[in-house]
């Protein structure tokens, strides 16, 4: 296998953590390309707004995504919109190996693939998904204008996704298994003043019913009590959490039992060069703010180890 190019470094991913490590990345000189399959921004791209990004009261997040971009390519940063398969670490240059047949050397890699929606694992989700079931309220919550939706979920998404469904439908009912959200204060004091939003505490949805058109119904049960009962609602929106996309993780890395990588401060893993940032690792709290700041962490500790393997190349070279 012929690989196109040897780089300083390859960041896999291109949401706030992997722009932010691309911006200090070429900042630091560093020969960089920054691999992505789908669109710059990740995750970030899915929320309608976002309040607590500091230096913007309130900014868009898909022109949050943007506007990271923007600031990244302006150094000059080489873009690849591909899919990577696989990374092969190696003892002088890590291989990154992608989709299309070919791959890419360096010396180190950022991982910065973050996570996928969890899923309710209920019958009737996967059938009903994209005909009343969604992941996401910005890119759906169009579709529920004036209609009746269920929130699943107790966390910071599930809140903030109900709030702005609730600019769009008749009702929405947040759907949470314990008598307690797990959302920040501000939010919780937000839904809770917005007469659109009940709540349907200690339930679980064990069910999704097919309607004359999509979703017709949700089975709750009763978490106390076991008590069952229907729910009719046109469409379910599930924000119970984050799975890590841990795929490419070579084997070999640390993990932890939820499958977040298990980094030092300097972002660093357990194998030499390969560094993972943002929503993948393991960390107190998920924010864009602190993908971005891992991002920087990243990018200057590669720099650092990139100019110590150079050096140490040079040294073993042979005399000419
Ligand atoms: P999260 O904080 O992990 O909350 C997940 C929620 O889903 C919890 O309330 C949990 O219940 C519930 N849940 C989990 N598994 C469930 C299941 N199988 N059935 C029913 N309910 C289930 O996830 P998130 O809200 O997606 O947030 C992820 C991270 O992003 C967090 O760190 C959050 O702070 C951050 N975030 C921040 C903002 C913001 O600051 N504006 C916005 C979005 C997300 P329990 O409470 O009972 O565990």
């Amino acid at each position: 296998m012929t690989c196109e190019g040897i780089y300083d470094l390859v960041i896999v991913g291109g949401g706030p953590g992997g722009l932010t490590a691309g911006i200090y990345a070429m900042r630091a000189a560093l020969k960089t390309v920054l691999v992505e399959m789908a669109a710059p921004g990740g995750q970030v791209n899915l929320s309608d707004s976002v309040e607590n990004w500091p230096g913007d009261v309130h900014v868009g997040g898909t022109e949050l995504g943007l506007r990271m971009l923007a600031h990244a390519q302006s150094y000059g940063l080489e873009m690849r919109s591909e899919e990577v398969v696989a990374i092969d670490p190696g003892l002088e240059f890590h291989t990154v190996r992608l989709a299309g047949g070919g791959c890419l050397q360096a010396h180190a890699v950022i991982l910065a693939t973050g996570g996928n929606p969890r899923k309710l694992e209920v019958p009737g989700e996967k059938e009903l998904y994209g005909k009343g079931v969604s992941y996401c309220a910005v890119c759906d919550g169009f579709f529920f204008r004036n209609r009746t939706v269920v929130v699943v979920g107790g966390g910071d998404s599930a809140v903030e996704e109900s709030l702005y469904l609730a600019k769009l439908a008749r009702k929405v009912t947040i759907v949470h298994r314990r008598d307690q959200l797990r959302a920040g204060a501000l939010l919780q004091q937000r839904a809770r003043a917005e007469c659109k939003i009940e709540f349907a505490w200690n339930s679980v949805v064990t069910c999704i019913d097919r309607g004359l058109d999509g979703v017709g119904s949700v089975r709750l049960r009763d978490t106390l009590t076991g008590a069952e009962r229907d729910l009719a609602t046109d469409g379910v929106f599930v924000f119970i959490g984050f799975l890590p996309n841990n795929r490419l993780v070579p084997a070999g890395i640390r993990r932890n039992a939820d499958g977040y990588v298990v980094t030092d401060e300097k972002c660093a893993t357990t194998l030499p060069g390969i560094y993972v940032i943002g929503d993948l690792r393991e960390k107190y709290a998920r924010q864009i703010v602190l993908s971005a700041a891992d991002g920087c962490t990243a990018a200057l500790a590669a720099a650092h180890y990139v100019e110590s393997r150079k050096a140490a190349m040079e040294c073993t070279l042979p005399e000419a």
